[in-house]
């Protein structure tokens, strides 16, 4: 049997992370991952350049039952010291917005970076390799693998969620994690599109394309960005965002003229232009394109004029307010993760180990941490692989 300080079974953005960590620490690091390539997530991310962090990353950015959890390895592994291995390995990158930090090229050269480190620190890499069980033992923890039974006396769970199971998604660390003895929190798509009703699939498809700038808000929670209509539904980074806050059969308000005080703007117009129809008004807020199909479906046009304060308050509750109840998401198909989890209430803030089993971790999205879009996902895998390669 092949004996190892560390196990790391994942070998995704908090595996490769923990394990040049923990091997830089002088362990003897084993990285298990049974997909054919490591990090395949980091590759697809932002489009292909890899937001890799956010400037302004703090607990506020994530979800979680247990919201305090996050804060202390935030706090001890940032995105600064992300940003600082980037620069040492003369990554070019900008940010795009918001604090957001994208690769000038490729997301590969996150990918190469964190595959040097780990060559250089010593860390084993077995692609191909899956886990067939676990068995605790007084010394630490038994693997059976397709490469041989293992031993360690830590073992670290870094397999993510259940988002994109065609990129080697399974729920792997969940069932790890129930056995020995954790509660998973229900699991739920999060930065997804939503897929709409029938009855608003004709404005969805005809607007398939444009991208407006919306205030979108549910349960308390409220996003200033771009929604996108497409054919399957709505998408776009606002709509990502309050996808994490939504739940099955809730409406979620949108905004479409979020820098307007609508009811005044079209009293105002209605007093000044008394003949000019709504959607030629509409046509100098929106695409023309879109006007037109927003009057259509929504409004019946006609010359500012002749509409009642009435109307003209209805009119303004469905532009500023507009109360979409999405059919569902797109799933774990699409999502950019996995919201719900391992239960953190059951692991350490500090080291990431198990208060149930000592010895087993669990780092990244396997646990129930989400952070919101814009590189926070990223900045909590190599901040609670950070935390837990200090003790493994
Ligand atoms: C399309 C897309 C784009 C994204 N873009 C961004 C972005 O730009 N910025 C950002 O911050 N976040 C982004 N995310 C989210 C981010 O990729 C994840 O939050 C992050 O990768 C989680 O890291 P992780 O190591 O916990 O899990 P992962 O990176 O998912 O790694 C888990 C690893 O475990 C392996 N594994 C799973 N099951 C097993 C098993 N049974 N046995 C062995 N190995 C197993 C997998 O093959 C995988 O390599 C994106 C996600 C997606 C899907």
């Amino acid at each position: 049997m092949q004996g190892s300080d560390v196990v790391i079974i994942g070998a995704g953005a908090a595996g490769l992370m923990c394990a040049l960590q923990a091997a830089g620490r002088g362990r003897q690091v084993l990285l298990l991952d049974h997909a054919n390539k490591a990090g395949k997530k980091i590759l697809m991310s932002g489009g292909g350049r890899c937001n890799f962090t956010n400037m302004y990353t703090e607990p506020a950015n994530f979800l979680s039952q247990n919201p305090h959890f996050c804060k202390s390895a935030l706090a001890r592994y940032t995105q600064w010291d992300f940003i600082e291995l980037v620069s040492k390995h003369a990554v070019p990158y900008h940010e795009k917005k918001l604090g957001q930090l994208f690769c000038d090229n490729k997301a590969s050269d996150i990918l190469e970076m964190l595959l040097t480190e780990c060559d250089q620190a010593g860390v084993k890499l077995h692609l191909n390799t899956a886990v067939t069980q676990i068995d605790k033992t007084e010394a630490g923890y038994q693997l059976q693998t397709g490469i041989g039974a293992l031993s360690c006396t830590s073992l670290v769970i870094a397999t993510g969620g259940l988002s994109i199971p065609t990129l080697g998604a399974t729920g792997f660390g969940y069932q790890v994690a129930k056995q020995f003895g954790h509660s998973v929190l229900p699991t739920r798509a999060g930065l997804v599109p939503f897929t709409i009703t029938d009855q608003l699939k004709a404005l969805c498809t005809e607007l398939s394309g444009t991208s407006v700038d919306c205030l979108v808000s549910c349960n308390d929670e409220s996003f200033r960005e771009n929604i996108l209509f497409t054919h399957r539904g709505l998408s776009g980074p606002a709509i990502l965002q309050i996808s994490s806050y939504w739940l099955p059969g809730q409406a979620v308000s949108i905004n479409l003229l979020p820098d307007h005080d609508v009811p005044t703007w079209l009293a105002e117009q209605q007093a000044e232009r008394p003949n000019s129809e709504l959607k030629t008004l509409l046509g100098e807020l929106f695409t023309k394109k879109m006007a037109n199909l927003l009057a259509e479906h929504w409004f019946v046009s006609k010359p500012m004029k002749q509409y009642t304060p009435a109307e003209l308050a209805q009119i303004a509750e469905q532009l500023a307010n507009w109360q979409l109840v999405p059919a569902g998401t797109e799933g774990y198909r699409t999502a950019e993760v996995t919201l719900g989890g391992v239960d953190t209430k059951e692991v350490s803030s500090k080291t990431m180990e198990s208060l149930k089993s000592p010895g087993l971790y669990f780092v990244g999205e396997v646990l129930d941490v989400t952070g919101h879009l814009g590189g926070f996902n990223f900045q909590w895998a190599w901040a609670s692989a950070y935390a837990a390669a200090q003790y493994v």
